[in-house]
């Protein structure tokens, strides 16, 4: 899952770099002069290139059933995440998905005593600074190994779980229980059951510090089922953003991808800067939009990454027309 000004502030709040720590990182910032960022802004292609590993995301080389571990670099660092879609459900299909659905999903349902403790034990790894211990962690610098998030994402849609507040209350519970230090959940969503009873139940055992990353890649229903494939209309996703984001404020996520090597239309661009505008004006509180590409090898070799240039001139017109924060990744 970015704008007209820039953000992933409030919420980034306890994701910031330290400047020190962005001295000796090993990217530079790429935003161009007009692009008011507080953060650096990690080019994709160099961080991968760099630290090829930890980018990826063959998330099962802890060997945990639930509970993974990446450098995100919309995270700016670590991020824990919590796969709470073992079935690989889903009713988008984005052209740029990571998940193979051709391989049904392992589980169908999250054992919440195993995720328990599969988090406590990577939580341990984290906060004693034992995580290159793990072969895939070597190579990667120690500002990127600080913790950022625990993410409720996975391989699926989290809002699409029957599990959705059990788990939110699971993981809520270890952070509560005094064992770790304080760290901050991050809902990454599609937006699609942001209005269902168990999810706004779930939501409820969020802080303020806490944060929902809501997908929002088009501004027309044809583009939306283009590089979405969205099992729902546009108009309920916006509805879903507005009831969350008037509850509190929200990141918006935003993915361009290169389809069939084509970049997004201008009009297209101009349509989704509409309805990040129409948010506005309906009452939405968006912290920051985030707006980036492909980076990972997608399941469809249709998508491809767009270009960097490409993505400022979206987050440009982002900030301009909707007087939105905006982030390029
Ligand atoms: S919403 Fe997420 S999990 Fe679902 S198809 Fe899109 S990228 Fe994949």
């Amino acid at each position: 899952m970015e704008k007209i000004f820039e953000t992933n502030e409030k919420p980034i709040a306890n994701g910031s770099v330290p400047s020190s720590a962005v001295a000796s990182m090993p990217f530079a910032p790429t935003v161009e002069s007009d692009v008011p960022s507080q953060k650096p802004q990690p080019p994709a292609d160099v961080l991968m290139e760099s630290h090829p590993a930890p980018f990826g995301r063959p998330r099962e080389f802890l060997g945990n059933r639930f509970v993974y571990a990446v450098i995100s670099q919309r995270a700016y660092g670590l991020s824990i995440g919590i796969n709470l879609n073992p079935d690989k459900a889903c009713n988008f299909k984005c052209a740029y998905c990571e998940v193979n659905r051709d391989v049904p999903g392992r589980e169908s349902k999250v054992d919440l005593g195993a995720l328990r403790a599969e988090l406590e034990d990577l939580l341990d790894l984290t906060f004693q600074g034992r995580l290159r211990e793990i072969p895939y962690f070597h190579s990667v610098p120690d500002e990127l190994l600080v913790l950022k998030e625990v993410a409720l994402s996975g391989d699926g849609e989290p809002t699409l779980s029957q599990q959705f507040s059990e788990i939110v209350r699971e993981v809520v519970h270890v952070r509560s229980g005094g064992r770790f230090p304080f760290f901050k959940l991050v809902l990454i969503t599609n937006t699609t059951g942001l209005d269902l009873p168990q999810v706004q139940k779930g939501l409820k055992f969020l802080t303020s510090e806490d944060e929902i990353w809501a997908k929002l890649d088009a501004g027309s229903q044809e583009y939306l089922e283009r590089v979405n494939g969205a099992g729902m209309s546009l108009d309920k996703m916006m509805a879903n953003i507005l009831l969350v984001s008037k509850q509190r404020p929200i990141v918006i996520q935003s993915l361009f991808p290169l389809l069939n090597g084509q970049e997004p239309p201008v009009e297209e661009i101009e349509r989704y800067v509409d309805r990040l505008k129409d948010l506005k004006k309906c009452g939405a509180q968006i912290s920051l939009v985030q707006v980036y590409s492909a980076h990972r090898p997608a399941h469809l070799p249709k998508c491809g990454h767009l270009r960097l240039r490409t993505l400022s001139r979206i987050a440009r017109r982002v900030r301009m027309g909707a007087r939105l924060r905006a982030e390029v990744f």
